[in-house]
């Protein structure tokens, strides 16, 4: 395709490497240019309506106009537009959130650590067990096991940590000490004649297999989202978590619970963990901390945790990591604001009142000849295509079914997420049922086109 000279798109071409994205069909196609947000809708420099089905990148929870936030973020700006929080220096709006964070925390938590992202959360937590492990005497306790198509972010470490299919080939990843155990999908991977909780038994089994193999005293810590997002929304079969942290516990491996997405009401409870019974040692969260508008994550250590690290931050005379953006204020001001609202306007409860039409409808898409199978919990769901229900069989196990269907949804004016086979859907937690209506009534017709 040629462009404009001079036009956006042409300009985008010339300049911009996109992250996940075909470098070469970029050059050909170009980008989809978005220009405005209105609620759960955005728009497209050719004034198109989206409705925004994926809440950008399951993040955007609030939608795309809070003026709260922008108002939120204005004052902090004015205030103090910019501190850190090294050596022993502090802000209000640093302090006001880790104190609103471990209030809200899942099980007891002791500290927040801040980051600017979910990458770089899951990589200061991979640090924090290394450091905690050296601390205890424990030198040879440092490997970490995450899941087949987890999802951990990008940084070296914690793309070791992901284990969806893009992240290592080309990149020499997943640097050593990084293990990957079973993928928990019992559609795809459950046994004929397993049930669902043999099957979680199985998984767990799995698990303990590859911590005996690797020795338990290497195996420091094992990190998992409560329901799988980007490796295409898995929710994990019933009893699964209860057997993994037993096994854990059995080898002393702590329990990292990744809440970038599943936080703060996704899954219809305030975090994730809650949905399927994790009790974590470390918990890292963000996206939907600041409704996404700016960015920041956080990483919180339960007391077990922090002592240890205490001590060796002494011994060695500080802790010796930090970033010039952790906790920067403005990020942290537009993150308390988000919270507030989660509460003044009731988001858990309106996640509640609207997801049981939102699972209706997706789950009313497994009569579709297209999907073999449909998932999800609160508003976080996904279909998965097959090329035939019988055998589940895929249309194309290398590229995957779903970008077909995920094309022609945004020629009705919705954006989803195509995940190999399968199509998510995660919106703004602020999505009204008509809405809900609308955005699967276009997928119906997405589907029928793609059929
Ligand atoms: N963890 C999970 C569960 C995620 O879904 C993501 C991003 O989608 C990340 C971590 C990485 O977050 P970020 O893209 O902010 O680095």
């Amino acid at each position: 395709m040629s462009f404009q000279p001079n036009s956006p798109a042409a300009r985008d071409v010339a300049y911009v490497l996109h992250p996940y994205t075909n470098a070469r069909a970029h050059e050909e196609n170009g980008p989809m240019i978005i220009t405005k947000g209105d609620g759960v809708y955005v728009y497209d420099d050719g004034g198109k309506q989206y409705l925004e089905a994926m809440a950008g990148l399951w993040c955007a929870s609030l939608g795309f106009n809070e003026n709260r936030l922008v108002k939120a973020a204005t004052k902090q700006l004015e205030t103090l537009p910019y501190y850190h929080t090294f050596a022993h220096k502090a802000h209000l709006p640093g302090i006001d959130l880790a104190e609103k964070l471990i209030n809200l925390a899942p099980v007891p938590m002791s500290k927040v650590f801040f980051a600017g992202s979910g990458s770089e959360a899951n990589d200061t937590a991979m640090k924090l067990v290394w450091y905690y492990n050296n601390a205890r005497g424990r030198h040879a306790k440092k490997k970490m096991i995450s899941r087949i198509k987890g999802y951990h972010g990008v940084t070296i470490a914690s793309a070791s940590l992901t284990g969806t299919p893009v992240n290592h080939p080309g990149f020499d990843l997943p640097i050593a000490g990084v293990k990957h155990t079973s993928n928990p999908h019992y559609y795809r991977f459950g046994q004929s004649g397993e049930s669902e909780v043999d099957f979680a038994t199985r998984m767990a089994q799995d698990l303990e297999t590859m911590i005996l193999e690797e020795g338990p005293e290497t195996v420091a810590a094992f990190i998992a989202e409560p329901i799988m997002g980007a490796g295409g929304v898995i929710v994990p079969p019933e009893t699964y978590f209860e057997k993994i942290q037993a096994v854990l516990k059995k080898y002393d491996v702590l329990m990292i619970a990744d809440e970038v997405i599943c936080g703060f009401g996704r899954t219809g409870e305030f975090w994730g963990s809650q949905t399927v019974g994790i009790k974590p040692d470390i918990l890292t969260c963000a996206k939907a901390l600041s409704s996404s508008y700016l960015p920041i994550s956080a990483v919180m250590i339960s007391e077990d945790v922090y002592q240890p690290i205490a001590d060796q931050s002494q011994d060695l005379g500080v802790l010796g990591h930090g970033y010039t953006y952790t906790a920067h204020p403005v990020c942290a001001a537009v993150a308390l604001e988000t919270l507030k609202i989660y509460e003044e306007d009731n988001i858990l409860d309106h996640v509640r009142a609207v997801s049981p039409l939102f699972q209706e409808r997706l789950h009313a898409l497994s009569e579709h000849e297209l999907v073999g199978e449909t998932r999800g919990r609160g508003l976080m769901g996904a279909l998965e295509i097959v090329a035939d229900k019988g055998t589940r069989a895929s249309y194309d196990p290398k590229v995957g079914a779903g970008a077909k269907a995920g094309a022609a949804a945004t020629e009705h004016g919705l954006i989803v997420r195509a995940i190999g086979d399968s199509i998510a859907f995660t919106p703004p937690l602020i999505i009204t049922e008509s809405q809900i209506n609308e955005l699967f009534d276009k997928m119906t017709k997405a589907l029928d086109d793609a059929a």
